[in-house]
């Protein structure tokens, strides 16, 4: 299957009852060449209205943090967990996240990149299970932001989701600490020529 026929399906997927919900079901965009990949939870209102990832107040703070580590946006493909928005911002559910989980995965075969950078809770609560990396408690869960982990034959880095820091600026100097580790691996993995 190529990306495009999968981006297909998104857009028209009724597996769930956040289609009910949604104006648009959200693809992933950028590089398809991409040895890193973002994947957030979910597309917020501005996304879901106007069917883009990233725009918003949380979208300035990403491209502001991906600048100060001086990583491009053409350098990344990024997605969602779930592909709709979840209505008043509520948390995903068990069944959503086991249905709509099946599109990120067919994403990351397709586009096949070294790096998985899992933004906030839930995209890295479910990529830690797809890995098998043991799950922490969930109010411990932040101890594994800003550490690699081996996700098979690609690398995991976990960092805060980029809202966060409109909620405690104080964080900010934290997760420009984590978020530089993309560079890093970003910069090995282009070295060694993967
Ligand atoms: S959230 Fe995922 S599974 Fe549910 S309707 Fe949207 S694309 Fe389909």
């Amino acid at each position: 299957m190529s990306i495009e026929v999968l981006n297909g399906q998104i857009r028209m997927c009724h597996k769930c009852r956040l289609a009910e919900t949604r104006i648009h079901a959200l693809c992933g965009e950028g590089n398809l060449q991409a040895r890193l990949m973002l994947i957030a939870q979910a597309p917020g209102e501005n996304e879901d209205r106007e069917g883009q990832m990233f725009i918003g107040p949380s979208g300035e703070v990403l491209r502001d943090l991906l600048r100060t580590i001086d990583i491009d946006l053409p350098d990344l493909y990024m997605t969602n967990l779930i592909k709709c928005m979840l209505p008043g911002y509520r948390k995903p559910k068990a069944d959503e996240i086991e249905i709509c989980s099946q599109y990120l995965n067919r994403e990351i075969e397709l586009i096949n990149p070294g790096i998985l950078v899992s933004l906030g809770y839930y995209a890295t609560r479910y990529l830690l299970g797809k890995y098998a990396i043991a799950l922490p408690p969930r109010a411990e869960l932040h101890q594994v932001y800003g550490e690699v982990l081996p996700a098979g034959d690609r690398k995991l880095l976990p960092v805060q989701h980029p809202a966060a820091v409109l909620y405690n600026s104080s964080i900010k100097e934290e997760m420009v600490r984590n978020y530089s580790k993309m560079r890093l691996l970003l910069t090995n993995l282009l070295e060694k020529g993967q």
